[in-house]
């Protein structure tokens, strides 16, 4: 695949191209030190150096909120709601937002397939910028370094004055037609980033850790910090639990269906009929997030449900730091092995 140069001051000329093609989505600044994506109406305002967004891409894909079908119990009829595809063109996307989306993909085709969130992602394009990571960014321990091109068409790869445009697929090559600012590019495309933050152990090992791990102590002293607000959950980009609501109007007569955004930190999530609560205790709600990141998940699909994005340690209301819980378990897990090494070889001696 060929890769082009795209300087600086012809970036938003090239947005402006791509928003004549189709719907585009970008970052946009919010108040002064976050971004969202949004809808581009002005390419002035698309910012692709960017941190991380408030939330991610997710939030197309599968909305907060969204009414399922609606009933009416005088004719006994029920109508299910349209979903369209969303047919744009995200713009600016980090690997790990992008990696995150195809984890959700997976999730959403494998068992049942859930038509709503496949429906949302048919036809649509990703064109990923490279960041620089900051203290909480910790994706190259779960294998998404900033220049991963796995899922994009196209990949802007960051210099000092301007883009390398990368080509992924057939539809990033023609997303450059017409647009003749650009140049040939000949050189090697960057691909390394300084990350501050680790985990301790690749995902192969982790799994051992996690086997050995369900009655570390981690999880009573971090539920001691823990308020179990849930926001873990909702600034996560894979994960995607959710709730069903029937929402009945006064008459008695007619309603609709809902589903919600939902979050396994949140003591109602694990109510049932009878009002049994089978995760009560919040060590256990906070086991059973990290095992889902970690253990659960990652077993049968090969790769951690955690893309290092950093949003749960950064949003936490209690400064509680996934990356530390993970290497303390780690580290837990290393000191019983050498006890374990040392007890087998007193035993031979
Ligand atoms: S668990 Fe935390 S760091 Fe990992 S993907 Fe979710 S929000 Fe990002
Ligand atoms: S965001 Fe922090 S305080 Fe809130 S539930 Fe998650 S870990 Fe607990």
């Amino acid at each position: 695949m060929n890769g082009y140069y795209l300087s600086q001051e012809n970036v938003k000329d090239f947005i402006s191209h791509l928003m004549k093609k189709k719907t585009v989505y970008a970052p946009h600044a919010k108040a002064d030190h976050s971004f969202v994506f949004e809808e581009v109406v002005d390419a002035d305002n698309v910012i692709l150096d960017y941190v991380r967004t408030l939330n991610s891409i997710k939030k197309y894909f599968m909305p907060s909120r969204e009414v399922m079908l609606r009933y009416n119990l005088d004719d006994n009829s029920y109508s299910i709601e349209d979903v369209e595809p969303v047919k744009g063109i995200f713009l600016g996307v980090h690997s790990y937002d992008m990696q995150a989306v195809l984890r959700l993909d997976h999730s959403f085709s494998h068992g049942n397939p859930e038509k709503n969130y496949l429906t949302r992602r048919l036809d649509n394009i990703f064109i990923g910028t490279s960041f620089t990571p900051d203290n909480f960014h910790f994706s190259s321990s779960v294998n998404i370094q900033p220049h991963k091109t796995e899922g994009f068409d196209l990949f802007m790869h960051k210099t000092d004055r301007g883009y390398v445009l990368e080509e992924v697929t057939k539809t990033g090559s023609d997303l450059m037609k017409g647009f003749d600012q650009l140049t040939k590019f000949h050189g090697e495309y960057p691909n390394s980033e300084h990350f501050k933050s680790h985990l301790y152990a690749p995902q192969e090992k982790l799994s051992k850790v996690f086997e050995e791990s369900y009655d570390n102590p981690v999880w009573h002293e971090i539920a001691q910090k823990c308020v179990g607000c849930g926001t873990c959950n909702l600034a996560c980009p894979t994960c995607y639990c959710f709730d069903v609501e029937d929402h009945v109007d006064l008459s008695l007569q007619s309603g609709s269906r809902e589903r919600r955004l939902d979050s396994c930190m949140l003591r109602g999530f694990t109510e049932v009929a009878g009002g049994e609560v089978f995760r009560d205790r919040l060590a256990d709600r906070i086991r059973h997030r990290v095992y889902r990141k970690f253990k659960y998940i990652s077993d049968s699909a090969g790769e951690p449900w955690c893309v290092g994005c950093g949003r749960c340690t950064i949003y936490c209301t209690a400064g509680i730091s996934i990356v530390d819980i993970v290497n303390r378990l780690v580290s837990d897990y290393d000191k019983k092995q050498i006890v374990q090494d040392s007890d087998m070889i007193a035993a031979w001696d």
